[in-house]
């Protein structure tokens, strides 16, 4: 058994167990663990038996137990019995219809049926109505589900790491390339496709149903297929011909409305002899919403960037200290790094009095000493308080290299009071930038009732930036929302608000959402040089 197809059952093994509502860490540590198989450089089917798979990390007792009984028996025991008992296809046609997992695992026993197709039929033989607590209502609404024939939808958007690395994985098992609101990094994911080039389509097809992300298929045509994931989210898969491509690629890619207004599509190979056959200048898939076909801008890119002006360490919420975080933004790159942890009014995490705040200095002079010439800049997310002031006095705001300015407590006031309050702590002159200005939280939180407008006209006056925050459920400002602020002249930083190594990662999510909203490198704070970042907002 070769790496990617131990890791592949692994990884279906922690999707049994979260379906089984089985502990949340054994779940993450079976993740864990097909992450460290799937990109180990040597056979893991060796190491295991030579007793050295316990040098991977992630993996201990329990999973190198589970790794011998596979290799040994071509099976984990454990995994084939979940699998007889939860009918995974099942959970995944359900969760699309809107049924919970519990409820698809009663409605599988009671009718005795076991996979998508078996379902369906039942479906069609009208023994739905056999399952106590399925009325007549129900049972209308999932034939019609069934029946749908446009493209189908996840009942609630994903959010985009989540799309990503699902979409991306399994255009990596298919040599596809990931389409659909994914390659537009739309903020909440809805059309998830893959689109492949190949003569034949039927392999791919088949490749894509056995893939251990599907756990049924809701469609299947010569072309195309749709399948669903055991989380009921359904993903396309094209298996376009190698001279239509790009063809393919353009239309998956979307948005519907703004490839309405290019068709009729040329056939191509790539995008760009598509462009090109249509007389139409290539166009970045971050703007491919409205109907466009001028000269894109010259929009940021990642390389563009040169230090994170937002990220947490252990003196508050975060998980690194400030020498880790420090020492990771280095090797990203860049040439700054701004440590931003919370004031005491953020409530559920600590945040820094004004004794922390110069303890935190010192520390964080001691990490320049080593890292020089990279710079660790002093700065903090100082919260906004209920009446506009800020939660640390001037005199030590006026310490810091950079200030950024947030609302965390009493989101739900009304518009004019919490513009108001947001403008008040932009009057503060040592603020540099407003946090994720809209508080939102996708899926969860609207945004706050901000005048988004009028705070732009304070932020140009008194030259404060505001945040594309890159945490993925939060990505605030959104791209539309960066399009406004740029038209009103105000400045963006594009953050991650990383809380973990890791979480500096997100660089890439906040640079395409200011991608989104039209952003070109000399809008973006950070991506200008030291100097500028310590002239200040005053002395600039
Ligand atoms: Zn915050
Ligand atoms: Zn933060």
């Amino acid at each position: 058994m070769d790496n990617t197809e131990i890791a592949d059952r692994l990884e279906t093994f922690a999707l049994m167990l979260e379906l089984a509502e089985a502990n949340p860490y054994t779940i993450r540590a079976y993740r864990r663990a097909a992450e460290t198989i799937r990109s180990a450089p040597l056979p893991v089917e060796d190491l295991v038996r030579r007793n050295r798979v316990r040098e991977l990390r992630g993996i201990g007792q329990g999973i190198e137990g589970r790794l011998r009984e596979l290799l040994q028996t071509g099976q984990i025991a454990e995994l084939a019995e979940l699998e007889r008992e939860l009918a995974p296809d099942l959970v995944g046609l359900g969760r699309y219809l809107g049924l919970s997992a519990k409820r698809s695992i009663e409605l599988a026993r009671t009718l005795g049926v076991r996979t998508a197709d078996e379902l369906r039929e039942a479906a069609a033989s009208g023994r739905l109505r056999d399952v106590p607590g399925i009325g007549a209502k129900t049972e209308a609404l999932l034939l019609e589900a069934l029946a749908r024939d446009e493209q189908p939808l996840p009942r609630q958007g994903l959010l985009l790491n989540r799309a990503r690395d699902l979409v991306g994985a399994i255009a990596a098992a298919l040599g596809g390339e990931a389409a659909g609101d994914v390659r537009r990094w739309r903020d909440s994911c809805e059309r998830l496709a893959v689109v492949c080039a190949v003569a034949e389509a039927e392999p791919v097809i088949d490749r894509f149903a056995g893939l251990p992300q599907i756990v049924a298929l809701l469609e299947r045509g010569d072309r195309r297929a749709v399948g669903v994931t055991v989380e009921g989210v359904p993903v396309e898969v094209v298996a376009a011909d190698p001279r239509r491509f790009g063809t393919a690629l353009v239309r998956a890619t979307g948005s519907r409305a703004y490839v309405e207004a290019l068709e009729p599509l040329p056939d191509g190979p790539d995008e760009e002899s598509v462009y090109r056959a249509l007389g139409v200048p290539f166009c970045p898939p971050e703007l491919r919403e409205a109907q466009f076909a001028g000269e894109p801008p010259a929009l940021v890119e990642l390389a563009d960037i040169r230090g994170d002006l937002h990220c947490h360490t252990t003196w508050s919420d975060g998980r690194a200290s400030v020498e880790e975080m420090a020492r990771a933004a280095c090797d990203l790159g860049y040439e700054y790094v701004a440590i931003c942890d919370h004031t005491p009014a953020v409530g559920a995490v600590r945040g820094l009095s004004p004794d922390d705040v110069r303890r935190q200095g010192e520390e964080i002079a001691a990490a320049n000493e080593v890292l020089a010439p990279f710079r660790v800049l002093r700065g903090i997310e100082c919260d906004i308080l209920g009446d506009g002031r800020l939660d640390l006095p001037d005199d030590v705001l006026a310490e810091l290299d950079w200030v950024q300015a947030s609302v965390h407590g009493g989101q739900r006031m009304p518009g004019p009071e919490m513009t108001r309050r947001v403008e008040e702590a932009l009057c503060n002159p040592y603020v540099r930038c407003l946090s994720h200005p809209t508080g939102r939280y996708i899926n969860r939180r609207p945004e706050n009732a901000l005048d988004l407008e009028r705070i732009f006209e304070v932020a140009l006056e008194q030259r404060v930036a505001v945040e594309v925050n890159g945490l993925p459920p939060r990505l605030d400002l959104s791209g539309e929302h960066v399009h406004d602020a740029l038209a009103a002249g105000v400045e963006i930083v594009c953050s991650t608000d990383a809380h973990s190594v890791a979480g500096l990662g997100n660089m890439t999510l906040a640079v395409a959402t200011a991608r989104r909203g039209w952003a070109t490198a000399t809008n973006v704070v950070n991506a200008r040089p030291l100097e500028t970042i310590l002239d200040g907002r005053r002395a600039g």
